[in-house]
This record gives structure tokens, C-alpha cells and sequence, in this order.
């Protein structure tokens, strides 16, 4: 008998038809004889749902209150799903995350998980149950609800999964693995047989949704064994494990993309030994996370710096730059948006020199010129023109042998 920890997303528990397909794949499971820990999302597009309700009411609302708001999604599906299992005689209970044990640190809206307290779901296993959790949703040492972030449901099911010891952790959702690159957008993607967590780390953390990236983490660091495949279709999706096995040889393994960058410019920065470390621990502080980050070198007295950084952080970034101008020291600030990221990713680019290179002479070759760069043993990304994002992403995936057709 194993312990197994299924995930089922949005799309895959959007129904009513769809939970009771659920409740199928679980009872596959217990059929075989496993124990079974299952993590569910809210139901279909509700979670956007909630955010759009809260946006309506206020432009800012406070953190505790979304938090309160959007951990409703997940109770609805657990309580359904829980139902689904009992109504088929197979006995389930449903949990929420602080009553499944899962403690986060005190941060509303993107709180990572400190311990899970797993004695309640190991009692109600041993009883023979099938024990739901609200995936997405903790709570902190002082009894506050909290949030993962979006898409933290997968942070849920690993953690859990790490917890509990389970034999494996199943990511069920709408495509039948991981692909080369985001098959919603590029037809010729092909799903991978298996992917290392290095580089589904760097894959999920670049903007490839498919996986919450401290999913990956937990999963690497506890050494999970990890698979997304689909929640329709029965056939086998992609192993996220140590050493994957290295299909054709090909060095990129991977694209990646995001939108919605801004590139945030300095200019005439006091060229002191500290304006660096001055800005980045004034963002750090105010929780602004900068992404790429270009200084120009100069003998003169002042330096221009430019960063990268979601558009959604733009006005907060400003605010914090403009408030602090006097300690900061600096003359002048510029913002350029409608940015995107466009990333390959792959282990054999440690061995592989020239793969960067390679890659831009590909970008320039279609026209498309490069903003910032970023790379690191096993990755580089480019930020261009979120117009031209599509068209990158598509000659790098055409042109480092991924497509379908281009075996
Ligand atoms: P869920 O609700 O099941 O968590 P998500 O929408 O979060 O589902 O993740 C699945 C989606 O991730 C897919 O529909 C696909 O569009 C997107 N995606 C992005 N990059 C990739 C990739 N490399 N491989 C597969 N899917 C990807
Ligand atoms: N419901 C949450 C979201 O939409 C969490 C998740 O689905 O993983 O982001
Ligand atoms: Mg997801």
C-alpha cells in the first residue's frame, strides 16, 4: 500500500461533471489499495472571480481581507468533492488548510509554508479515510488566514506530499504534462518525457504557469517525486525528477515567456561604493522584487542603473524611488513598459558555450532587438518588446530544435 497526493486544478474541478470525474481518479486510486491526500483548487475561474468582486469595492483593499476573501474558492471544492467521495461510499473528509495543519509565515497574498502539523490527516488516513485539503490557503502561528500566491495549490499538494512521506505527488490539470513551451500558445510544442527540477525550477520561475515555483522547490529540496499529467486523459504526463533523461540530446529543453515587464531606469546615480546596495535594500524592504538588472560602468561621478520589474509594481517601485530620492541620490527616473521576457532553459547549456550567442543572433535575425539580458548556468532570457513576444518565443523554440516539426 502506497500514500499518494493528488492535485486537481481550476479547470479540472470546474463542474459538477468534472468533480465527479474527480472522485473517479481518486477512487483509481484507493482501488489499488493506496491511501490517498487529495489537493483541490477553487472551481474553475472563481479565484478571478473574487479578485474582480474586491476590485469593485476598492482599488487597494488590504491584504487580510483578500486573503479572507479568496480562501473561500478552495473550501467550495473540498466540500463537493468530499461529498462526490461519500455519495459513492468511498468515506473522505474535507479540510481546510489551518485544519489540515499548514502553517505559513506571517505575509498576506504570497505567504510560504513554515510546517505542516500533519497528525490530523495521518489520524483520519489511518481511519481509512480520504482526506481533501484546500490547496492555496494557511494559516499563521497567530491564527490568521493566508494565501500562497496564485497558483499555490501545487505548494499545497508538494508540501504535504514532503510532510507525509508519500510515495509520489500527482499535478492533475488541462494539458497532459510539461511541454517545451506553453502549448496554449505554440501548436508545435511537444510534452517532455521528464524534466529535472533544476530545470523546471528555472521554467516555473520564468513564467511557465504550469507549476507554482515552490512547488518545484519543496519538491527538489525533499527530493518528491513529482508528475503533471492530465485530468482527463488517461496517459502519462512528465516526471520532474533529479537527472531527467536527456531526450535527443537537446540542450535547450525549454521556453519560457512573461509578460506585462516595465524596465525602471536611474539615471545620474552618485557613483558612490553604497548607491547600489542603498536602492535595492530600500526595495527589498518595501517587498519590491527586481528581476534583471544593468548598471553602465563609468569613470564619472554619476552612473545610470536599470532594473526590470512587473508592471504591477510600477507605481509602488515609483512611490518608493521618488520618496527616498534625497538618500538615494540620483537625478532622474524613466520607466519603459509593454516589456516581456522571453527565456530558454535547459541543463545542457552548462557544457554547451555559444548557446547564448545563438540565441540572439536567432532574435536579430527576425528583426527583434534585445532590452536587457539575464543568464545563469543553465538559462538565458532576453527582455524585448511584449509585441514581439510571441514571434520570440516561437523562432527560439523553432530554431533550438523543439517543434514538433522540426524533428
Ligand atoms: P491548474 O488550474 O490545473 O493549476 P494552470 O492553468 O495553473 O492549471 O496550469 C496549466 C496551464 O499552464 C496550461 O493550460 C498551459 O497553458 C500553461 N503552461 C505554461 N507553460 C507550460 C508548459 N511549458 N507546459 C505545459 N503547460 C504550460
Ligand atoms: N485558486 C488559486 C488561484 O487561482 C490557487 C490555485 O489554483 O492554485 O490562483
Ligand atoms: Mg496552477
Amino acid at each position: 500500500m502506497g500514500l499518494i497526493v493528488q492535485k486537481f486544478g481550476g479547470t479540472s474541478v470546474g463542474s459538477v461533471e468534472r468533480i465527479l470525474n474527480v472522485a473517479q481518479r481518486v477512487k483509481d486510486e484507493t482501488d489499488q489499495g493506496n491511501q490517498v491526500v487529495v489537493v483541490v483548487s477553487a472551481m474553475g475561474k472563481s479565484t478571478d472571480q473574487l479578485v474582480d468582486l474586491a476590485k469593485e469595492i476598492s482599488a487597494a483593499p488590504n491584504k487580510r481581507d483578500m486573503d479572507m476573501l479568496l480562501s473561500t474558492g478552495e473550501q467550495v471544492t473540498i466540500a463537493l468533492l468530499s461529498m462526490a467521495l461519500n455519495e459513492q461510499n468511498l468515506p473522505a473528509v474535507s479540510f481546510t488548510g489551518w485544519q489540515a495543519g499548514i502553517v505559513t509565515e506571517p505575509v498576506h497574498g504570497n505567504a510560504r509554508i513554515t510546517t505542516i502539523n500533519t497528525e490530523t490527516v495521518k489520524n483520519q488516513l489511518a481511519a481509512g479515510k480520504v482526506v481533501i485539503v484546500a490547496g492555496f490557503q494557511g494559516i499563521t502561528e497567530d491564527g490568521e488566514i493566508t494565501t500562497l500566491g496564485r497558483g499555490g495549490s501545487d505548494t499545497t499538494a508538494v508540501a504535504l506530499a514532503a510532510a507525509l512521506k508519500a510515495d509520489k505527488c500527482d499535478i492533475y490539470t488541462d494539458v497532459t504534462g510539461v511541454f517545451t513551451t506553453d502549448p496554449r500558445y505554440v501548436k508545435s510544442a511537444r510534452k517532455l518525457q521528464s524534466v529535472s527540477y533544476d530545470e523546471m525550477l528555472e521554467l516555473a520561475n520564468l513564467g511557465a504557469g504550469v507549476l507554482h515555483p515552490r512547488a518545484v522547490e519543496f519538491a527538489k529540496n525533499y527530493q518528491v517525486k513529482l508528475e503533471v499529467r492530465s485530468s482527463m486523459e488517461r496517459v502519462e504526463g512528465t516526471v520532474i525528477e533529479e537527472e531527467a533523461s536527456m531526450e535527443q540530446n537537446l540542450v535547450v529543453r525549454g521556453v519560457a515567456f512573461e509578460d506585462e515587464i516595465t524596465k525602471v531606469s536611474v539615471l545620474g546615480l552618485a557613483n558612490s561604493l553604497t548607491s547600489l546596495s542603498t536602492i535595492f535594500t530600500t526595495l527589498a524592504e518595501n517587498h519590491l522584487n527586481v528581476d534583471i538588472i544593468v548598471q553602465s560602468t563609468t569613470e564619472a561621478e554619476t552612473a545610470n542603473l536599470a532594473f526590470s520589474i512587473k508592471t504591477q509594481d510600477l507605481m509602488e517601485t515609483l512611490n518608493v524611488l521618488e520618496n527616498n530620492k534625497g538618500v538615494l541620490n540620483y537625478e532622474q527616473l524613466d520607466a519603459e513598459n509593454k516589456l516581456a521576457k522571453v527565456s530558454i532553459v535547459g541543463s545542457g547549456m552548462i557544457s554547451n558555450p555559444g548557446v547564448a550567442a545563438q540565441m540572439f543572433e536567432v532574435l536579430a535575425k527576425n528583426q527583434i532587438q534585445i532590452k536587457m539580458v539575464s543568464t545563469s548556468e543553465i538559462k538565458v532570457s532576453a527582455v524585448v518588446e511584449e509585441k514581439h513576444m510571441l514571434k520570440a518565443v516561437e523562432v527560439l523554440h523553432q530554431a533550438f530544435g523543439l517543434s514538433a516539426d522540426s524533428e
